[in-house]
């Protein structure tokens, strides 16, 4: 499921590979063919994401795209277009091995496979969308709109500082809601971009429980949570990946012991290294750092999971 580092990851990509240069749009699926008609052979000006949500700019008309739960973009490109694209590691571009252009001098796409909403084209390479819950133009009051309703997103903040108005609006969209803590993170209008694996993650980290209510949360707690979720959507976009367990985190030393035993017999850091979270996904297992079982539930349809040693109210 993308969080919010993901999208920010995406923006990264679509700045680097398309930005500044003219493109091709089309909808290969069909839904999207009016929406590609007004953004075709034009020039985007920026790509940036807000929460999950993708957004590039094309002078007054704004592309608006949001993955939900199943929606990718998959790259292809020539030899060039590959080495322009900094963040590969995890879905890399892909390299196409002897590239066809056309008298314009742009590669020519494969033929689009299953259904690609959108298809975003340069000379060097492309784009494909599939399966998103939103891919569509809006101008300019419809993007204020849509990002009027979002709260602040971490990753929005200057590079490595913690920017103490968008903490503020935190703290007051917290003190507002009348719901848990654990509802409150996955509230897009509160804080942007937070999903299912950086509230569970974030609480642990800040041994916060998460049924208190978000009303109730001190201070002190607000900016310690804030902080966390903004180091560990940080490490996200650096890796690409959401790993908020450190095989250099203090904590894990008080409990190596257990670790070791847990993976039974496997050398330390070779356990340490399969497991990237201390309770995503490892309800019914000890917490790393109490000894206590690590639980689980459904809350709104999405799996909490925490730890009642460690998050007790
Ligand atoms: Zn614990």
């Amino acid at each position: 499921v993308p969080e919010g580092h993901t999208i920010h990851r995406l923006a990264g990509r679509i700045q680097q590979l398309f930005v500044g240069q003219t493109w091709r749009v089309s909808s290969p699926q069909g839904p999207f063919t009016a929406g590609a008609a007004r953004l075709t052979d034009r020039t985007p000006n920026r790509a940036v994401a807000w929460g999950k949500h993708l957004i590039v700019h094309l002078g007054a008309d704004i592309w608006h795209v949001h993955l939900g739960l199943y929606g990718s973009f998959g790259f292809r490109g020539d030899d060039a277009f590959v080495t322009s694209d900094a963040l590969g590691e995890l879905r890399p571009v892909g390299r196409v091995k002897e590239p066809a252009y056309d008298d314009a001098g742009w590669i020519i796409p494969d033929e689009p496979r299953g259904a690609v909403r959108a298809r975003i084209h340069v000379p060097g390479g492309w784009g494909d969308l599939r399966g998103p819950v939103k891919c569509r133009v809006l101008n300019p009051i419809q993007y204020e709109a849509l990002v009027g309703r979002l709260g602040p997103d971490p990753l929005r903040q200057p590079t490595g500082e913690i920017d103490p108005q968008m903490l503020r609006t935190f703290r007051d969209n917290l003190a507002r809601r009348r719901i848990s803590i654990a509802a409150a993170l996955m509230d897009q209008a509160v804080i942007a971009g937070v999903g299912n694996v950086y509230r569970a993650e974030a609480l642990f980290v800040e041994r916060i429980n998460p049924d208190t209510p978000s009303q109730q949360l001190d201070a002190g707690q607000t900016n310690a949570l804030w902080t966390t979720i903004t180091d560990q959507l940080r490490t996200g976009v650096r890796e690409g990946s959401i790993r908020t367990l450190r095989p250099t985190d203090s904590e894990l030393g008080l409990r190596g012991s257990d670790l070791h035993r847990h993976h039974e017999g496997r050398p330390g850091r070779a356990a340490e290294s399969l497991r990237s979270h201390w309770v995503y996904r490892h309800h019914d297992t000890p917490c790393l750092r109490c000894g206590q079982t690590i639980l689980m539930r459904e809350l709104q349809g999405r799996r909490l999971y925490w730890c009642p040693g460690c998050q007790k109210r």
